[in-house]
């Protein structure tokens, strides 16, 4: 059975697109108006039925997160607390705004922000927290808020992991401060490449709008006329972050098929779960995939000596894996990040093991890569 297999390769991720998805691209090709228009203010509109507040569409989510610091006044001067365990998108929107990235440690558990640990890196600077929800979970997220308002802090939630996710019935997304979302190819939904910022923050929405546009005020409303301005002001550093039709036709259609992606998400997650519970050095995320719609399924192995000898031996097997993530303050450009040691990233990103996860995967491909994966684990 295993030799049948390595003419395969199992992704680690892949996006799901049908016919919906190729026809909505067609209808926008033909129609020949590509930029940021109805598609958009559409796809916006569904985004914002879907949290139940307003959402604004940007590039990706790294620009969604990028405006949502700037359309909250964050920049020289400030800093942002934001844990280490995340993709690299998180800290370049911080400095991107010329605020400084504090580094902070994670949760042995969950992998999320340890609120205890940033709240312990508070200074007169820190003016927010990014809260990452790592593989989709979002872990004490009622602590990182109690701990934000007792210091004053926004809280801009980096998202991009939890579209669908929800904490106690309540979507992510349709509470708190900012919540920014990636539409990036593999996450839960794609629009090609994109992202969204959602809250019910009137001032920052509009920042947001006028931001993605070069700073051109009021030039959102004028283009879902099918117009654009002429005359405008512009107050502020802005960026070219808008959306354009093509890649909205698409996440238009993927929000429809949302709720079967999502199924098939879980469904596996749990499959996974339930194949890996044996093993005596293999740590699952304790996550409730009830409420949790999984992006990634990463796992921690106990006494893992060689991530990278592990990932080598899946490959051989036709199995792609990843690690989720390089810890940012390893990075030369942040290693500056943080004063302290971050001693629970630096133990766990060693063991980490991310196993392929998508809609497209078959109920034997999880079987598979559980087989090999326990076999190799058993031989280092
Ligand atoms: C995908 C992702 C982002 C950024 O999204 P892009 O759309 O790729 O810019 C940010 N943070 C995390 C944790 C992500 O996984």
């Amino acid at each position: 059975m295993a030799g049948m297999r390595s003419d395969r390769m199992i992704r680690l991720s892949r996006s799901c697109l049908g016919d919906a998805e190729k026809q909505a691209v067609m209808g926008v090709l033909d129609r020949g108006f590509l930029g940021m228009g109805v598609e958009v203010q559409q796809f916006e509109h569904d985004l914002s039925e879907f949290f139940g507040r307003p959402a604004v569409c940007l590039v990706n989510g790294t620009a969604a997160l990028h405006l949502a610091l700037q359309a909250c006044d964050i920049g020289r001067g400030d800093e942002v607390l934001v844990p280490s365990l995340t993709y690299v998108a998180s800290f370049q929107a911080i400095s991107a705004t010329g605020a400084k990235a504090v580094a902070c440690d994670v949760d042995a558990r969950t992998l999320t922000l340890d609120w205890r640990d940033a709240e312990s890196r508070v200074t007169p600077a820190t003016r927010a927290v990014m809260a990452v929800h790592y593989a989709g979970g979002v872990g004490d997220i009622e602590g990182i808020y109690a701990f934000a308002q007792r210091n004053g802090l926004r809280v801009v939630e980096d998202a991009s992991h939890a579209f669908g996710t929800t904490v106690q019935q309540i979507r992510i997304g349709s509470f708190g401060d900012i919540s920014c979302f990636s539409f990036d190819g593999i996450k839960n939904i794609t629009s090609g490449e994109g992202g969204c910022v959602v809250t019910d923050n009137e001032q920052v929405l509009q920042r947001v709008r006028d931001t993605r546009l070069l700073g051109v005020e009021k030039d959102t409303e004028n283009r879902y006329l099918g117009q654009r301005s002429w005359e405008f002001d512009v107050a502020e550093q802005g960026w070219r972050y808008h959306m354009s039709n093509i890649m909205a036709a698409i996440g238009v259609e993927q929000l429809k098929r949302f709720n079967d992606l999502a199924e098939r998400r879980r469904h596996l997650a749990r499959r996974y779960d339930g194949l890996l519970a044996t093993h005596e050095r293999v740590i699952r995320l304790p996550l409730d995939y009830g409420a949790v719609i999984p992006h990634i399924y990463a796992i921690r192995i106990q006494g893992l000596k060689s991530q990278s000898t592990l990932r080598a031996r899946m490959l051989e097997a036709g199995i792609q894996t990843g690690t989720h993530y390089q810890p940012n303050h390893w990075l030369t450009y942040y290693r500056d990040t943080t004063a302290r040691p971050l001693p629970v990233t630096d133990a766990v990103f060693p063991e980490l093991l991310t196993l392929p996860l998508h809609p497209g995967l078959e109920d034997e491909d999880t079987d598979y890569v559980c087989e090999k994966l326990l076999e190799f684990i058993d031989e280092h």
